[in-house]
């Protein structure tokens, strides 16, 4: 794939575009030996003498090089003179992208040889003295032929991958991006930094959690879906206002674009209420907004859950574009078509549509049948309509017609969701719709006690272009509250719990926070297929590290510090055999 709407300003032009005007004050040059990036000469530095350190791009029949580094490429003259015939058979035999010092003179291009799409295109540097200092063995993929490859073995060579252009870009901005939130939160907000641990204990409720054994047989630790806990109880510890770049861990299973481990800027404030976080959040994404992505503007608008799954069919609606649904249970009250009759006489039986303006000239027969053949795939769900909405989305911008313009961004909240919901395997029982410790909306509380089903919550999300980017609420800070919530609500054992509840009596303040899934944001921010396209070294969707092949086998012998013996599926204790 490319990146349609940054991949021109990666081309060439990837320093001028970005990095310059962040990081015009920034010295890539301390304390290392060479004088120069390779992204760095112009027509200024004719007549220095240079030193460059880098890859080969590549090598033209022995009479110059493309050298790369993080930050750009400079053309390099080979010499053809007898005196340097040696740096003319070191540089002409060396593979691609193999890593070499350069030293030499940088000097004007001959006129009509400019390059103006490249940021040191009227230079060239006239090598002196070269040494290859690491050759390179045949590539498993060409790093510049980013298209072609497969995902699985980008992920198999990560460390090449990360040589391109594209992956250098997604770090550095990400980079730039949190380093900018710090200053924000901690610079000009009096936010702290606070690590937490890794290593807890199950948390009721939620995702599944990866355990790791400890020594003490049949105790095991998990590790926390998020700092959830900890950064409730630093409110209790009177820290005030806490963040964290922090590493969450869920063991959701195989999902195309999900991490089992993945960040969040995660953040919790005493004294708060759903406006305060709003605004704090909407003042971090603007400061910390990168400027060749133009500009965001705030506050975010905002939508009630009841709305957005009413005009969406989703709680999180793409606001990009319209074709909302729509409700004509009254126009077809007197029509005769049977089945819209039945679905009428069910008490709260409706029925409902979304347009599709321009789907006349735009949908092909071929797309009105795969239309329906999802419609009955998810008949009877509500949700729906909101995927045939996207799905009919989809297919309007594959016949050309631009609805959701990739460089827009559409930030939205969506708030007051009920606080419990359903349990999707039993609906009899409920379980936190967000997690347990969302409190309850301040004018549904006597509900809690009373109907706990019609309660709305305190809980926030933020929704961009239709993807889920940050959750958070205004926690219960009433230990009689929590655990009549853990109790008699969620039918939880509140043992697991007794470290907060406790804590909770203790003078806890009233608290509040957030917590940004950083990869997506940023994913979507550079416009990345995945968030893997945003994560150093990621997992594969199933999972697992292709590069380093874990998760791996340990023997039986460093598994009885833990008392834990595997039970092999009979499977593959056969194949072991063999
Ligand atoms: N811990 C929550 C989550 O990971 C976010 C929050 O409530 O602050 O979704």
């Amino acid at each position: 794939y490319l990146y349609p709407n940054v991949l021109h300003q990666l081309y060439w032009g990837y320093r001028e575009s970005f990095l310059c005007i962040r990081l015009s004050f920034v010295d890539f040059n301390s304390f290392v030996t060479r004088t120069n990036t390779c992204g760095e000469l112009r027509s200024a530095h004719v007549g220095q003498e240079v030193t460059l350190y880098g890859w080969i791009q590549y090598q033209r029949q022995g009479l110059f090089l493309v050298l790369r580094d993080f930050q750009g490429l400079t053309q390099i003259i080979i010499p053809q003179d007898e005196a340097h015939s040696h740096v003319k058979k070191l540089l002409s035999n060396a593979p691609v992208e193999s890593v070499v010092r350069v030293t030499g003179t940088v000097s004007l291009r001959p006129p009509g040889q400019e390059n103006p799409k490249m940021p040191t295109g009227d230079i060239e540097v006239k090598v002196e003295t070269a040494e290859i200092l690491n050759s390179c063995k045949k590539l498993p993929f060409e790093i510049k032929d980013f298209i072609k490859k497969t995902e699985a073995l980008r992920m198999q060579y990560r460390y090449l991958d990360l040589r391109s252009f594209q992956l250098q870009y997604n770090l550095r901005l990400r980079s730039q991006i949190v380093m900018r939130m710090r200053e924000y939160l901690c610079n000009l907000h009096g936010f702290v930094d606070v690590e937490t641990p890794t290593l807890f204990k199950r948390t009721p409720g939620g995702a599944k959690e990866f355990l790791v054994p400890s020594r003490e047989a049949g105790k095991f630790y998990s590790l926390p879906q998020s700092p959830q806990q900890f950064k409730q109880l630093l409110m209790v510890g009177g820290l005030d206002r806490y963040f964290q770049v922090a590493r969450c861990y869920r063991d959701e299973g195989s999902r195309p674009d999900r991490q089992p481990e993945f960040t969040q800027i995660d953040i919790e404030m005493s004294f708060v209420d759903q406006a305060g976080i709003q605004r704090l959040i909407e003042g971090l994404l603007q400061y910390s907004w990168p400027e060749e992505r133009g500009s965001i503007t705030t506050p975010f608008p905002s939508m009630t859950y009841e709305e957005a799954l009413a005009d969406y069919g989703t709680d999180k609606p793409d606001t990009r574009f319209g074709m909302k649904i729509v409700d004509i249970s009254d126009f077809l009250r007197r029509s005769d078509i049977q089945f819209v009759q039945n679905a009428l006489s069910y008490p709260r039986g409706t029925v409902k549509a979304i347009c599709i303006p321009q789907g006349v000239r735009y949908l092909k027969n071929k797309d009105l049948e795969s239309l329906k053949e999802s419609a009955k795939s998810q008949f009877n769900q509500c949700s729906a309509l909101g995927s045939l909405r996207l799905e009919s989305a989809d297919l309007l911008e594959a016949a050309g017609l631009v609805l959701r313009n990739p460089t827009v961004f559409h930030f939205l909240w969506v708030v007051d969701f009920p606080l419990f919901l359903p349990k999707e395997e039993n609906p009899t029982e409920l379980e936190s719709a967000h997690h347990p410790f969302t409190a309850p909306h301040p004018s549904d509380t006597s509900l809690l006690y009373s109907d706990p089903t019609k309660v709305r919550s305190q809980h926030y999300d933020l929704v961009l272009n239709g993807n889920e980017v940050g959750g958070g609420s205004i926690r219960i800070h009433s230990a009689e509250q929590q655990r009549f919530v853990l109790e008699k609500v969620l039918k939880e054992d509140s043992e697991v719990l007794s470290h907060l509840l406790e804590a909770l009596e203790f003078g806890a303040p009233p608290h509040g926070g957030i917590a940004l899934g950083l990869d997506r944001l940023i994913s979507l921010i550079v416009d990345a297929p995945s968030i893997r396209d945003v994560i150093a070294f990621p997992k594969s969707f199933k999972g697992r590290d292709l590069m380093g092949n874990a998760p791996d086998y340990v023997t039986p012998e460093e598994l009885e510090p833990y008392h834990i013996q595997v039970s092999w599926p009979l499977a593959e204790k056969e194949a072991k055999k063999t």
